[in-house]
């Protein structure tokens, strides 16, 4: 059966941006291009988006809250420059009309109300203006996130402890002590839907809202495939055997701080469950028109992931398989 699951749009999927990353050790270009007219700007502060609107940040949510409407990012010309001259830039790419697109890091210090842009937007909590972004300014935000963050926990030198330096456009650090470069590094997350016939497993954390339910998931660790991970997660969470039988579906870059969500369906080979309460509060099957209820939020007691996460579309694509 054909599947239209590589066309489904992800949520911080970017899309319609070069990374040129052949500008990336031109420093003179990159001084030309931050400061040409056409030039587009995205400006985060501890993690959190410039986004449009005057209107109060929206208060962060809890993990399987409803989210409210997000917002566009406020994309900013070559004045940004000018109101922060010692802030992390990091170089994007160029968009498909050649614009160069850059972030700038903000210290935590910046303040918003006190700057030449006051007013015209705000820092938001980062799931929730994700929700009103485009492909273009969502890929964006997450690649400038995921980058910061990287800086933010990696400003020594892993080998011999040198403070080390911000080089090719915020893409990589160096170490003047010992030489070191050290490059961005991305942290593989099997997520997955285990199935059963018509029957799909899902899981809840202690710390998430009640009621919400969504797929298991654990972080690849080194010497494993991502199926063999997926087994063992689904294993430790839920005594739950997998038969090996994987399907991988789409994956998607989530900047908290730096995983690449792989979204897998898996086939159980029994239904027992196991739950180890070190891991997870609770695991149980449920029904495809259960699944169905819940994703529609028609459920009497059990809701699902919101679209900004890939569990809500590894969901959907096995629903749509029904
Ligand atoms: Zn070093």
């Amino acid at each position: 059966m054909p599947s239209d699951d590589a066309q489904r749009a992800i949520p911080l999927v970017g899309a319609g941006i070069d990374r040129a990353a052949h500008h990336r050790r031109d420093p003179a270009w990159l001084d030309k291009a931050f400061a040409s007219d056409n030039v587009r700007v995205l400006l985060m502060r501890d993690g959190l988006p410039l986004v449009e609107g005057a209107g109060p940040p929206a208060t962060p949510q809890a993990i399987g809250a409803a989210l409210p409407p997000g917002r566009p990012i406020l994309w900013l010309g070559p004045q940004a420059g000018m109101l922060a001259p010692k802030a992390t830039r990091l170089f994007l790419g160029e968009t498909e009309k050649g614009s160069p697109v850059f972030a700038l890091n903000l210290a935590g210090s910046f303040n918003l109300d006190a700057s030449p842009i006051a007013g015209l937007g705000v820092f938001e909590d980062f799931r929730i203006a994700a929700g009103g972004m485009d492909a273009f300014d969502s890929g964006a935000a997450a690649t400038a996130r995921a980058i910061f963050e990287w800086h933010r926990r990696h400003g020594y030198c892993s080998v011999c402890g040198e403070q080390s330096r911000v080089e090719e456009a915020g893409w990589k650090r160096a170490c003047p002590e010992c030489g070191t470069e050290h490059f961005p590094r991305i942290d593989p997350v099997a997520i997955m839907l285990v199935v059963r016939g018509d029957r799909a497993l899902l899981g809840r954390q202690a710390a998430w809202r009640p009621g919400f339910w969504s797929c298991l998931a654990g972080f690849v660790e080194p010497g494993e495939t991502i199926e063999q991970a997926a087994a063992r997660e689904v294993l430790e969470e839920s005594g739950v055997r997998c038969t090996g039988a994987v399907k991988y579906l789409f994956c998607q870059p989530w900047p908290f701080p730096s995983s690449l969500m792989i979204g897998l369906i898996v086939e159980a080979a029994s239904e027992d469950v196991t739950v180890d309460k070190t891991e997870i509060e609770d695991a149980r099957w449920f029904s495809r028109q259960e699944i169905a209820d819940m994703m529609a939020g028609r459920h009497p007691e059990a809701f699902g992931p919101m679209p900004v996460a890939i569990a809500h579309h590894v969901i959907m694509a096995w629903l749509d398989q029904g």
